[in-house]
């Protein structure tokens, strides 16, 4: 079977392997070498040495990335965030603007409004759902629109056609991270977004026991890109690409019951009486039912609501759940429950929370795979305390 026919949830398995299998192994074996024989090479494409991100290890695992998202080429690197800010300084120098949709995950938008700045790089804010104000907000050195395709953490989800139509008409670089849907979800590159970024920490990997992040995008893009990051040195070690090529097996099978999951538990939300406000695409009654209809193929495993009262309302719901691990990571097997002022975005102040439009009390949930009726009955003795 030619594996460009390969269907998505066989190329989760399949793809990125090299032909012939390397001694007939059936999975990549681990190139723990930081170094290889010279034996002609003659640049740095071709040169085998880890910080180059080429060994067999990175490069099975980017081959198998790149196919997911039906792009040519994939980077790993050694952190979503080594992802987002090698591409960012890739493309932006100093004098450059950028405009970014007003409500990031925390680290991102920090690095936006604090980072970006310091290397005399403008930064300004849009609502990515709403096209009526970018207009306002390009200057000739606009360079870059960044977006993400379901936010953190009120999950909304974005003008995805118009930004890329807006891109294409100013001559933007359209960057977006896909992390909260993933490639099940949402492929950015075939929907002509220019780079796809992901904290593969999450989804990809899904099993929260590693960091890493992908760059994913045509062949010219990626080539480019690659001299940043070897110079930048954030690369992904050879067992960290084989426990995420092996995290990346079971993405199929575990978003599908994350989503599942999701669904059940906002509804389950969405008609509890104590409950002042859940952010859900899946439900019919959110703002961003409609987009997510139209440009995703599901409504993600990432939710956050409101319980009616106070901050210490949320902390006391949080300690009385059973299941859910109160951390701030998402995306893994387990559910995992955090409260964003406290946690991934506590460096905001509280007029930056209020402009991003997070209240302090929102709860983010990251759906895991296990039973509802347990995570349901779990929900329901702490919310009724
Ligand atoms: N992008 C999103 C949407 C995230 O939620 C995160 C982390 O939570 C990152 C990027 C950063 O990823 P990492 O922690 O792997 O650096």
């Amino acid at each position: 079977m030619s594996k460009r026919k390969m269907r998505f949830d066989t190329k989760v398995i399949h793809a990125g392997q090299p032909t012939p299998r390397i001694e007939g192994a059936v999975n990549v074996p681990i190139f723990q070498s930081s170094t290889f024989e010279y034996k002609g090479q003659k640049n740095y494409d071709d040169l085998v040495y880890v910080r180059l991100n080429n060994t067999p290890s990175h490069k099975s695992v980017s081959n198998k990335i790149a196919e997911l998202e039906g792009a040519d080429r994939a980077l790993v690197t050694s952190s979503g965030m080594s992802a987002i800010t090698t591409t960012l300084l890739h493309f932006l120098k100093a004098g450059d603007h950028i405009i970014a949709h007003k409500n990031l995950y925390g680290g991102t938008a920090h690095f936006m409004q604090h980072g970006l700045p310091s290397y005399g790089i403008d930064v300004d804010f849009i609502d990515a759902r709403d096209a009526k104000d970018w207009e306002e907000k390009i200057k000739p050195n606009t360079k870059v629109i960044y977006v993400e395709t379901m936010t953190n953490p009120l999950v909304e989800v974005l003008e995805l056609d118009k930004i890329v139509e807006f891109a294409n008409k100013n001559n933007l670089i359209s960057i977006i991270d896909n992390t909260f849907a993933s490639p099940v979800i949402f492929c950015p590159i075939q929907f002509g977004f220019d780079i796809s970024l992901h904290s593969a920490t999450k989804y990809l990997n899904g099993h929260s026991d590693l960091a890493a992040g992908a760059i994913i995008g045509s062949s010219n893009h990626i080539k480019e890109i690659s001299s940043t990051l070897n110079h930048l040195g954030g690369s992904l070690d050879p067992n960290t690409c084989y426990l995420l090529d092996r995290g990346i097996k079971t993405l199929s099978v575990r978003m599908e019951r994350q989503c599942n999951n999701a669904l059940k538990i906002a509804n389950f939300l969405n008609s509890h009486s104590k409950i002042e406000h859940i952010n859900y695409p899946g439900l019919p009654s959110d703002s961003n039912h409609e987009r997510a209809k139209k440009f995703l193929c599901g409504f993600g495993a990432m939710l956050s609501f409101i319980i009616k009262g106070t901050e210490e309302t949320a902390n006391e719901f949080i300690d009385r759940l059973e299941i859910p691990v109160h951390t701030w990571s998402l995306g893994g097997v387990e559910s995992l429950i955090v409260r964003p002022a406290q946690t991934t975005h506590s460096n905001f102040s509280n007029e930056e929370l209020k402009k991003a439009g997070i209240d302090r009390r929102l709860i983010r949930y990251s759906v895991g795979i296990e039973s509802i009726n347990d995570l349901i009955e779990d929900f329901k003795n702490a919310i009724d305390g």
